[in-house]
């Protein structure tokens, strides 16, 4: 079985795993209202996989069999742009809502599969080997496979060997001979209530004395001890007039609790050795940051729509505050597009394994500058709307026969749009800008994939300072150390 259809994805889910929403335990994640609109989501990724339109980038061959792309280790910059296509062309299916079924996960494998074999390397361990199995087995079971990273911090001025509790970094606290037991917490855990696989990572550099807590593993979502707390529902109800996207498309974290996990040993792609944690993280962040900028691109192609449609049916879409505020949106977009496609063309190749990884500074700029912009972004699209985005009525007074027609009468704006029209395009600027879902991306688009200092700080460490120092050692006449450099 090397494509699975969304049905038997969904079914896949039916396991055991310990799920929470408000507070209750969840006995079928598959039937339970909210969830399954982020199941529903992530089945997206697996329909496309079906879909022969989608073929030249969402599937490749292996072993004879087509698997999903995901599972691909790219080795060429077309690698990486047909991944690009395929992150893009999910997101779009669902309004900007990566469906992230192994989008994510897929990264963490990449990952993986480098850091691993240069820790083997330094250290003479084996875990590059367990990575290429753990790859092998999730291709040819298809499996969505999410990423935990981010471990719960506790006091964020300490390292994790500092913190008062120790199991505020997920850390191993038992070797055996078949395997290691971690305990710990890891937050945010995107689709980790309805993903198959859990593959975690260590979340920053650690020292010596903190080996246990360099440690990267795989578990499936049911193991014992794993115990998933959703983030509540935040919407104000999910009629698709009032609110067209997120009544449809939903993405669901959850905080995961590893409760004296065991993971056997060859599952395990990192434990102790502690120099190579910072490797693990940063390559991730190598190619995670460019999937964060692709998906984000649909809900920007919504953003300009949505702010044109907008113009339109207020007929401002002449007046030269709004064009310039279009034309900005418009820049905007399409940067965040180019720079991704362009952290992929320009690839950095590893000489080990002959993977290759999106070029590291273009993909933490695109990231940084997406997140840096996305406020003015939708002060922008919620300048061009007017205050009925917050004030307007909702479907239900429209379809009352006896105020209906009045509220038809009154939203009208430009002559060339109707009531409805407009009152559907301020819903949708309502649910982009100023909803729950908003919120949700305001604060995604900051922390999400990392910060705006994590971005910053990885430009510092893979930027080729010493070449913009030379350039301006010859311009202001102070020689060149190392002329063979410009
Ligand atoms: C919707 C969503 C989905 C996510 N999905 C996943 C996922 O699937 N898997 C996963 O692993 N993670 C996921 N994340 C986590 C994401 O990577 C983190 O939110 C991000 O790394 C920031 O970490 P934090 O939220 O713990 O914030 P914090 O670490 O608390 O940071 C808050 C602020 O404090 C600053 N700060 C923190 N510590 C220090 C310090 N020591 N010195 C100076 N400044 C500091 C930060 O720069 C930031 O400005 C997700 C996040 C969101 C919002």
């Amino acid at each position: 079985m090397a494509l699975r259809s969304p049905q038997q994805f969904i079914e896949s889910l039916r396991d055991g795993r310990e799920v929470y929403v408000r507070g209750q335990r969840v006995a079928d994640v598959t039937r339970h209202p909210y969830l399954r609109i982020g199941i529903e989501t992530a089945a997206v990724d697996y329909r496309v996989a079906q879909d022969p339109q989608c073929g030249s980038f969402a599937v490749v061959e292996e072993d004879g069999e087509p698997i999903s792309r995901f599972f691909q280790a790219p080795r060429t910059p077309d690698d990486l742009l047909k991944r690009r296509e395929l992150i893009e062309h999910g997101s779009r299916l669902c309004c900007g809502f990566p469906p992230f079924a192994k989008e994510g996960g897929g990264d963490a494998l990449n990952a993986v599969l480098v850091a691993s074999r240069h820790a083997d390397k330094g250290c003479e361990t084996n875990y590059h080997a367990r990575a290429l199995e753990y790859r092998r087995y999730l291709y040819k079971n298809d499996l969505s496979v999410a990423i935990a990273m981010t471990d719960v911090k506790g006091d964020r001025a300490l390292r994790p060997g500092q913190q008062p509790d120790p199991d505020h970094y997920l850390h191993i606290v038992e070797e055996r001979p078949d395997g290691i037991v971690v305990r710990g917490a890891k937050a945010h855990l995107t689709t980790g209530p309805y993903t198959n696989e859990i593959l975690v990572l260590p979340t920053r550099n650690m020292t010596a004395e903190e080996r246990h807590y360099a440690v990267c593993f795989a578990v499936p979502a049911n193991a014992p001890g794993l115990k998933m707390v959703c983030k509540e529902e935040p919407y104000e109800n999910r009629n698709p007039f009032d609110y067209p996207v997120s009544a449809r498309y939903d993405m669901i974290e959850a905080l995961v609790i590893f409760d004296d996990v065991f993971v056997p040993r060859e599952r395990v792609f990192l434990s102790g050795e502690h120099e190579y944690a910072t490797h693990f993280v940063e390559m991730f962040a190598n190619y995670h940051r460019v999937t964060a900028a692709t998906y984000k691109y649909p809900y920007l192609e919504l953003m300009v729509g949505a702010a044109l449609l907008m113009a339109e049916a207020n007929g401002t879409a002449r007046v030269g505050h709004v064009r310039d505020k279009i034309a900005w949106l418009v820049l905007y977009a399409e940067t965040v597009a180019a720079l991704t496609r362009s952290a992929c063309l320009n690839p950095t190749q590893d000489p080990d394994t002959g993977m290759v990884y999106p070029d590291p500074v273009t993909s933490n700029a695109v990231k940084y500058y997406f997140a840096d912009n996305y406020h003015a972004a939708i002060k922008a699209v919620q300048d061009i709307a007017g205050g009925i985005v917050v004030t307007g009525p909702a479907e239900e007074d429209y379809r009352n026969p006896s105020i209906g027609p009045l509220v038809e009468k009154y939203l009208r704006g430009s002559s060339k749009v109707s009531g409805e029209a407009r009152l559907r395009t301020i819903r949708l600027v309502k649910d982009l800008t100023a909803s729950a879902l908003s919120g949700f991306w305001e604060v995604t688009t900051l922390h999400a994939e990392g910060s705006l200092a994590a971005e910053r700080l990885a430009v510092l460490a893979s930027g080729d300072l010493e070449r913009y120092r030379s350039q301006a050692r010859r311009a202001a006449g102070l020689g060149v150390p190392d002329a063979g450099r410009t």
